[in-house]
C-alpha cells in the first residue's frame, strides 16, 4: 500500500498565523527604518531558490511512504548558504520559506560570512524507526545532492534532528562525491570534524544574551526566576547554564507538559530524568504538574520560549507577567504579540540575536574544518561569547541611537548589512 504524507502548501486555517507573513512584516519595517529602495525590499523578500523534493522511504513494514521535503535557500549574498534541517509534522514550505530569511538577517547580525536557508521534513521523527530515519535522511540528501556543498549550503540541526542525521548527510555526500567531505554539514559528531561545543552553543548563547540583557538592568543571572518552554537541545542547555550560573530555573516543559517548582528545579536531575523518561519531564519529583500555557503566564523575570513558533500570541499575551522574554526558538512570539509586550515596556530579545549561538559555532566548526585545525572547548567558547556580546551591543547601541525597539534594531542591523552588500556587488546581468 502507499500513503503520502504531503501536505498542501497553504495555510491550513483561518487562525493560522504565518510564519512568512509575519518574518516579511518585520523586513519591511526594517526596510522603512532603512529608508531602502524598493527594488532592494522585492529581491530581499524572495528565496533565491526552492526546492522541493519526494522522499519514498521503505517503512519497517514493507509499506512505501512519501515524504515531502523541502530546502529553501533565501539569499548568498554574504556567502553559503546555511541553515538547519527540521523533522517536525507541523513543517510546511512557507515555514522553512520563513525560517530561511530569519536565517540570512541571523547571519548577517552576528557577521558571520553566510546567507540563509532552511530546511525539512513534514514528519513526527517518534513515529519512526532509527532505520527509517536513516533511510529517508540519505533519500532527502540525494535529491538534494547538487543545491548543497561546503561552498554552497551547509546544512546542520534544527527541531527533531542532531549530529545523528548530519553523519547521515555527510556520508551520503561524500560517498556520491566519491571522498570525504566533512564541511557540507555542521553540528556532526566529533568524530567526523564536529566542534566542541556545539551541542551546547545555541543554550549557551540564550544564556549569554539574557545574562548582558540583566546587566543592563543592574541584575545578574543569580538574581532571577526562570521560566522555559521546551526542553530539547536548545531549553535543557541554556536550563543548565542558567542554573550553574545562580538562577533559578522555576519551571520547564516539553510538548506533553511540565514541571514546576517554587523553589527552583534540580537542573541536572532534570536532564538525567527526562533522558530515561523519553525526553518527557512529567512525574519528575518534588515538582508539581504543569500544563504549557500555564507555564507561559507564570510570575517570573524571564521567560525562554525554546520551542516553536506562535507560542506568545494576542490570546496569551496579557497573561505573560515576564520583565523579559528571550526567543530562543525562532518566531515564539507572534507580530501582534510582539508590539504589545513591547508597548508593555517588557524587554523582548529577539530570536535572529538570542538563537544566533548555534549557528555562531556551526560558523566556528566550518572554520576549524576548512583550516584542518582544531580548538579547545574552552577557545570555541570564548570566541562563541565574543561575538554574541559584541552583537547584543550593537543592537542596544543601534536601539538607543534610533530610539526603536530592539526587534527592529536587530532586523535593522542585519537586513542593512545584506542591502549593503547586495548594492555593492550589484545586480547581474
Ligand atoms: N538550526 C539552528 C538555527 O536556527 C542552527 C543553524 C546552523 O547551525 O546552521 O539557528
Amino acid at each position: 500500500m502507499i500513503t503520502t504524507s504531503i501536505q498542501p502548501l497553504e495555510a491550513p486555517s483561518p487562525a493560522y498565523i504565518c510564519p512568512l507573513d509575519q518574518a516579511c512584516s518585520y523586513l519591511e519595517a526594517a526596510a522603512r527604518e532603512l529608508k531602502l529602495d524598493q527594488g532592494l525590499l522585492q529581491i530581499l523578500s524572495h528565496p533565491r531558490k526552492v526546492v522541493t523534493v519526494s522522499i519514498p522511504v521503505k517503512r519497517d513494514n514493507g509499506e512505501i511512504e512519501i515524504l515531502a521535503g523541502h530546502r529553501v535557500q533565501h539569499c548568498d549574498v554574504l556567502g553559503p548558504y546555511k541553515g538547519g534541517i527540521r523533522y517536525h509534522p507541523a513543517v510546511t514550505l512557507r515555514e522553512v520559506s520563513a525560517l530561511a530569511m530569519l536565517m540570512t538577517w541571523k547571519c548577517a547580525l552576528l557577521g558571520i560570512p553566510y546567507g540563509g536557508a532552511k530546511g525539512g521534513i513534514a514528519l513526527d521523527p517518534k513515529r519512526y524507526s532509527v532505520g527509517e530515519l536513516e533511510r529517508l535522511t540519505r533519500r532527502y540528501t540525494s535529491e538534494l545532492i547538487k543545491d548543497i556543498g561546503p561552498s554552497v549550503d551547509i546544512p546542520a540541526p534544527d527541531m527533531g534532528t542532531s549530529a545523528r542525521e548530519m553523519a547521515w548527510m555527510m556520508d551520503t555526500y561524500s560517498v556520491n562525491v566519491g571522498h570525504a567531505v566533512p564541511g557540507v554539514v555542521t553540528g556532526k559528531p566529533l568524530s567526523i570534524g564536529g566542534s566542541l561545543g556545539r551541542e551546547m552553543a545555541t543554550g549557551r548563547g540564550v544564556m549569554i544574551i539574557v545574562r548582558e540583557a540583566l546587566a543592563d538592568q543592574g541584575k545578574s543571572l543569580a538574581d532571577v526566576r526562570v521560566v522555559i518552554q521546551g526542553f530539547g537541545n536548545v531549553g535543557s542547555a541554556a536550563a543548565l547554564l542558567m542554573h550553574e550560573a545562580g538562577a533559578k530555573v522555576i519551571a520547564v516543559s516539553t510538548g506533553s507538559g511540565g514541571v514546576y517548582s517554587e523553589t527552583g528545579l534540580d537542573i541536572p536531575a532534570l536532564k538525567a530524568y527526562a533522558a530515561e523518561n523519553r525526553r518527557s519531564v512529567i512525574g519528575f519529583p518534588q515538582a508539581i504538574p504543569i500544563n504549557n500555557a500555564e507555564l507561559l503566564t507564570l510570575p517570573c523575570d524571564v521567560l525562554i520560549p525554546a520551542a516553536l513558533e506562535n507560542q506568545i500570541t494576542e490570546d496569551n499575551v496579557n497573561q505573560v507577567q515576564a520583565k523579559i522574554v528571550a526567543e530562543a526558538a525562532n518566531g515564539p512570539v507572534t507580530l501582534v504579540a510582539n508590539q504589545a509586550l513591547e508597548a508593555r515596556g517588557v524587554t523582548v530579545l529577539p530570536d535572529i540575536l538570542a538563537n544566533a549561538g548555534g549557528v555562531v559555532v556551526s560558523y566556528l566548526e566550518w572554520v576549524q574544518g576548512l583550516s584542518y585545525l582544531f580548538w579547545d572547548e574552552e577557545r570555541v567558547n570564548r570566541e562563541l561569547e565574543h561575538l554574541m556580546v559584541q552583537a547584543y551591543h550593537q543592537v542596544i547601541k543601534h536601539s538607543k541611537i534610533r530610539q526603536i525597539p530592539l526587534r527592529l534594531a536587530a532586523y535593522t542591523l542585519g537586513v542593512g548589512r545584506v542591502a549593503k552588500a547586495l548594492t555593492d556587488r550589484g545586480l547581474y546581468p
